[in-house]
């Protein structure tokens, strides 16, 4: 229906046409619209601090601080803190740093300690504390490697080099710490997976051990597996095939003992 005899105008939009027009729009201040054609301008907000009044909206400048934390919006300042070792006692953040470690767990956040924790760490009696207290292989090789008492820290690399519950992985980090030869020679001669095994020959110093493996039987020191190999799409994939004869690690050991004398 055309409006023939003049519009209707409701501000901007006229309410029986629909037809519109460029003035007396209604704008909402917050958003910046009008609200009868959609058309928009910069938003208008009522700061009360770094807070809209109208439409709650906040905005990073004009905070009240109240230490750490704005009391308008809830913003918190990382450089207010108020820190009871690696937690703030008035928002609760909790840091890096300042941990206090009972028992493999922080007392003040509840955190359990982690490998990495435990590298930047020095205090000997806390390391061992946490050697005797943890069931983690992870966390235990982590403390081995920084214990002063070699011995604790040999039978911590040997309870996880010969734990088969253990990753590979583990398992040859731990490997490459042993240096009690009774142990290596059991991984190196027992039925470990063969890279296991070759990492043990390789930390063998005991020549005696080692000319045993090179006169040893072929059923006992010819590791085969196979590996599936993706040939480069999803359709085809095959079986690699691996052999580890450990008499060659053996003897290449040997000669390298013998030429160092
Ligand atoms: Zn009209
Ligand atoms: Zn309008
Ligand atoms: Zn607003
Ligand atoms: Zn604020
Ligand atoms: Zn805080
Ligand atoms: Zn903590």
């Amino acid at each position: 229906m055309a409006c023939l005899f003049g519009h209707k105008w409701n501000s901007c939009k006229c309410s029986k046409c629909g037809k519109t027009r460029d003035e007396q729009h209604d704008f909402d201040l917050c958003k910046g619209k009008c609200k009868h054609c959609g058309k928009t301008q910069a938003e208008q907000h009522s700061w009360n601090g770094c807070k809209c009044s109208r439409c709650g909206k906040t905005r990073d400048e004009q905070h009240d601080w109240n230490g750490c934390i704005c009391s308008r919006c809830g913003k918190r300042r990382n450089d207010k803190h108020s820190w009871n070792g690696c937690k703030c006692s008035s928002c609760g953040f909790v840091r890096e740093e300042g941990h206090k470690w009972v028992n493999c767990k922080c007392t003040t956040c509840g955190r359990e300690i982690t490998p990495k924790d435990i590298e930047k760490m020095t205090d000997q009696s806390l390391l061992c504390e946490i050697a005797k207290n943890t069931d983690s292989p992870a966390l235990g090789v982590a403390v081995a490697k920084k214990l002063s008492d070699d011995n604790l820290a040999q039978t911590i690399f040997s309870n996880v080099a010969l734990n088969d519950k253990v990753s590979d992985g583990l398992r040859v980090e731990a490997i490459k710490m042993l240096t009690d030869q009774i142990v290596l020679a059991d991984i190196a001669q027992g039925n470990s997976f063969g890279t296991l095994r070759k990492v043990a020959i390789e930390r063998l110093t005991d020549q005696s051990i080692l000319s045993n493996i090179v006169n040893g039987e072929t059923k006992n020191f010819v590791c085969s597996w196979q590996e599936t190999v993706n040939e480069g799409n999803d359709y085809w994939s095959s079986a690699k095939e691996h052999t580890l004869d450990l008499r060659d690690i053996a003897r290449k050991r040997l000669v390298e003992l013998q030429k160092n004398g």
